[in-house]
């Protein structure tokens, strides 16, 4: 940041990567001005100044301690006092003065005691008891104030303070040969025939890359730097793995072993996740066969998927609740052949759920749905900072990470199933076009692929309004949302993962 009149940068503190008190305290300074032969830091702010009772302004109080922090590092640096600080709120045009004193120095120091118990502590630290602090800190997001909030006082609706919306797009390769190399700050796709096609970083949130697609190692550390997830899947649509800069700290993983380790919430958890896939596959049905002859026909399927639905509540064991999901699994897909049917004669009806490998058209949409699905959910529980290897319902079998399958079971319907059945009663889909056999074995050709790909990152930005929560966003955002809930399930207050009966 630079500055007019009688300012004068540091370059030896601005250049460099940042200071270092001794009292372990990292920090960049905005700008340092010199005033009378005085070296003063300036930090800038964007917002208001907090405006008191008499009109005058002062700083907020985080404010003030990051101002306080960088005089002192100033100080260590020069070698000589700095008894002062300014912030500049550019909202309001203030400029606010920081005296540096004893008693500064003090708060400071507990604050920074402070710090360093809740940074080794596995213990979360309770929400801000004043609401208001909670609308303008930019870790409403993550710790999910209102929505605490919600959890002790449900009949107050929560304010939103989590993103509706993704602001950047999820980029998919998926012709063979293709290369992405960086060009600047954008990935630069060519394919086979050399024709190339640039996108800025800054609108990138993922690149999956689909089959035989080579990435250059510097746009991997350019990806890598700007926290921009890559993912491969195989050109048969299987999910192989991901490069994902992992959020949070191992306090936070530690929380997540010792909440789930704790058989009694996980399959308090398990209940809660079983009832709500039964149901969603249940309501999705009902609409489908509402007001048509197809209702009948499902009718036995229906009242099998009421009836496990109604004991998955009183099931003890993770044993008894796999037996109940498997039975309305059945019904379930049962009815998905009698919505698809009609599409026998062009090759695209359901008969039964074949998965290693898919053996018809519509089976071969369904898994490769869900490997993108599967793809998101790691995303979403790396970003979150928990570890996709310890689940509470899916137990370590493959290669497969349990969490990232439990948190599937939420988004089945709405992301894959609702995708593949409508495309399928709208007739977009050519077997012949669309679709690949080899023996017994159907996959998507990238002409199957782009069509589904676009088809599912469409719905994913769908708005939806979460029934328990109250506010409307994206599925996209809703699988983070998730997680952040599911966290809370050990650490913060629990009661609010897996609710949303998602339509
Ligand atoms: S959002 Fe969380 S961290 Fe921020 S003020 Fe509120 S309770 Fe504190």
């Amino acid at each position: 940041m630079t500055a007019g009149g009688n300012t004068s940068c540091f370059p030896s503190i601005r250049q460099s990567k940042g200071c270092c008190w001794k009292a372990g305290l990292y920090g960049r300074i905005d700008c340092i001005r010199t005033e009378k032969g005085r070296k003063i830091p300036f930090e800038y702010k964007r917002g208001r100044s907090r405006v008191m009772p008499d009109g005058t302004s002062e700083a907020w109080p985080s404010d003030t301690l990051q101002a306080i922090a960088y005089a002192v590092l100033l100080e260590e640096r020069l070698g000589s006092a700095v008894n002062e600080a300014r912030i500049h709120y550019g909202a309001d045009r203030k400029t606010v003065t920081i005296k540096v004193d004893t008693a500064m120095r003090r708060t400071l120091k507990r604050a920074l005691e402070r710090a360093r118990e809740l940074r080794r502590s596995t213990r979360r630290p309770p929400i801000a008891e004043n609401e208001r602090l909670c609308a303008r800190c930019s870790l409403a997001p993550v710790c999910l104030p209102e929505e605490e909030r919600f959890a002790e006082q449900p009949e107050r609706p929560p304010i939103r303070l989590f993103p509706e919306k993704h602001e950047t797009w999820d980029m998919h390769v998926v012709e063979a040969g293709s290369t992405i190399r960086r060009s600047g700050d954008s990935l630069v796709v060519e394919n086979q025939e050399g024709n190339k096609q640039s996108y800025p970083i800054r609108q990138i949130h993922s690149v999956t890359l689909h089959g035989p697609v080579q990435m250059s190692t510097q746009t991997l550390h350019l990806c890598s730097e700007q926290g921009i997830s890559i993912h491969w899947i195989t050109g048969g649509g299987k999910y192989i793995g991901s490069l994902m800069r992992a959020a949070g700290g191992v306090q936070r993983r530690m929380r997540q072993y010792g909440g789930l380790v704790n058989e009694e919430l996980a399959l308090l958890l398990s209940a809660r996740l079983v009832a709500a896939k039964i149901e969603m596959q249940l309501r999705y049905m009902l609409r489908l066969s509402r007001g048509n002859e197809r209702r009948n026909a499902m009718s036995s399927h229906l009242q099998m998927m009421r009836n496990m639905l109604k004991y998955v509540g009183k099931s003890r064991t993770r044993q008894e609740m796999l037996g109940l999901e498997g039975n309305a699994a059945r019904a379930y897909f049962a009815c998905i052949a009698i919505c698809t049917e009609h599409r026998m004669s062009e090759g695209l009806a359901f008969t039964h759920r074949s998965r290693r490998p898919p053996k018809d058209p519509f089976n071969a949409l369904l898994s490769f749905l869900y490997s993108l699905l599967y793809r998101d959910c790691v995303q979403a529980i790396v970003t979150v900072g928990l570890d996709p290897t310890i689940g509470f319902y899916h137990q370590p079998r493959s290669g497969a990470y349990p969490l990232a399958l439990d948190l599937m079971e939420l988004f089945r319907v709405p992301l894959a199933d609702m995708v593949a059945v409508g495309s399928v009663n709208r007739m977009q889909w050519s077997v012949e076009k669309d679709f690949e056999q080899a023996g017994p074995r159907f996959w998507l050709n990238p002409s199957g692929k782009k069509k589904a790909i676009k088809l599912y990152e469409s719905r994913k930005q769908d708005v939806w309004k979460h029934p328990v929560i109250g506010y409307s966003l994206s599925y996209a955002r809703l699988m983070e949302l998730e997680v952040r809930l599911l966290e809370k399930e050990w650490s913060g207050k629990p009661g609010l993962f897996a609710l949303n009966k998602i339509r």
